[in-house]
């Protein structure tokens, strides 16, 4: 790499805003020196997104930028935290000026969303990955676990689920966009691409869901990791998982092959899933308006272990739903 890492993180990944008062050294020494508030607790998570797996290799460096940082500020929004600093560390083929700006631009348009301050890098040459490290600030005590569920509560997702499996199919070719409106395309395109944290809806659960985790690897996958943690099993109604309206116009497609157990089962979508128990149900509505997101209540947990799935006449179905295998979007690509 003709260019040193110091120049490259220096260049593109150090911005005048927004300067946070607790970053006492950011990018340009050996380490950054960081002044955590003391009455809170540090929220820490790492992801890293290699090209070919995570994203497809053609993809446009701006929404690798958006999207390296929304997968781990949706860690943070599960835990409940609220976002403030991040490193990076890129593994690059080539210093290619036009990639790392348009990266660096898609990366920023999000951080910015929410005073989110890069403080430390590191630049390798080789295949192209991204790492980012995000931390964050929770109230002591106020996190929200995975190992927090009991039994008899009500099981919630945010948003939608299955646009990113939608969005994977279009942006694949595996089905045409030329199907269907520009709008929906976009739309699902979109979902996949530019993940939208749920930042607000975590914080606004604190103290209200008894468990949370981000829907990263798919509903069926991630809502089995709360179970297991949480020693619990659970029942959801297929019928009730939410759907677009997006999703459903390219479900209708001849051979879509995207039904109700693709929305429980692919990844990529970054929404929400949380139980609340029963007495505090009634104070959601109140809490997650103005979120920027609906909620849905899916199903229940129950002292029966295991995740069962009810159709709509209420009879369990005898099937297990399998997680997303981030892999399939290379092989998808061979
Ligand atoms: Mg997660």
């Amino acid at each position: 790499m003709s260019r040193s890492e110091f120049d490259i993180i220096e260049r593109f990944f150090t911005r005048p805003i927004p300067q946070r008062g607790d970053v006492p050294l950011g990018i340009g020494d050996d380490a950054a020196l960081l002044s955590p508030p003391t009455d809170q607790q540090l929220a820490v998570s790492v992801d890293t997104l290699v090209a070919g797996v995570h994203f497809p290799l053609d993809s446009a460096a701006e929404t690798v930028g958006h999207k390296a940082l929304a997968v781990n500020l949706s860690d943070l929004a599960a835990m409940g935290a609220e976002p403030a600093w991040a490193t990076l560390a890129l593994t690059l083929p080539a210093a290619d000026d036009a990639w790392l700006s348009a990266f660096a631009a898609g990366f920023f348009a999000l951080a910015e969303q929410y005073q989110l301050q890069v403080v430390g890098g590191d630049t390798t040459r080789g295949p192209l990955s991204i790492t980012v490290q995000v931390m964050g600030f929770v109230p002591q005590g106020a996190a929200l676990t995975r190992a927090g569920a009991s039994a008899g509560e009500g099981i919630y997702v945010t948003g939608t689920l299955g646009d990113a499996a939608a969005g994977l199919a279009l942006r694949l070719g595996r089905l045409d966009s030329e199907q269907v409106a520009a709008e929906v395309a976009a739309t699902l395109i979109a979902r996949l691409e530019r993940p939208t944290p749920r930042l607000a809806a975590g914080r606004a659960l604190r103290g209200l869901a008894s468990s949370a985790i981000d829907i990263s690897d798919g509903l069926a996958a991630d809502l089995g990791h709360v179970l297991a943690a949480s020693g619990v099993g659970a029942v959801v109604d297929c019928q009730r998982l939410p759907l677009s309206t997006a999703y459903q116009a390219l479900a209708a497609l001849p051979g879509a092959a995207l039904d109700w157990q693709t929305a429980a089962s692919h990844g990529d979508d970054y929404e929400l899933c949380f139980t609340v128990p029963a007495e505090k149900e009634p104070l959601l509505q109140s809490r997650l308006a103005g979120v920027g997101c609906g909620y849905t209540r899916i199903g229940e947990t129950r002292s029966e272990k295991g995740l069962h799935w009810r159709d709509a006449a209420g009879h369990e179905l005898g099937l297990a739903v399998s997680g997303f295998d981030h892999f399939a979007v290379g092989q998808g690509q061979e």
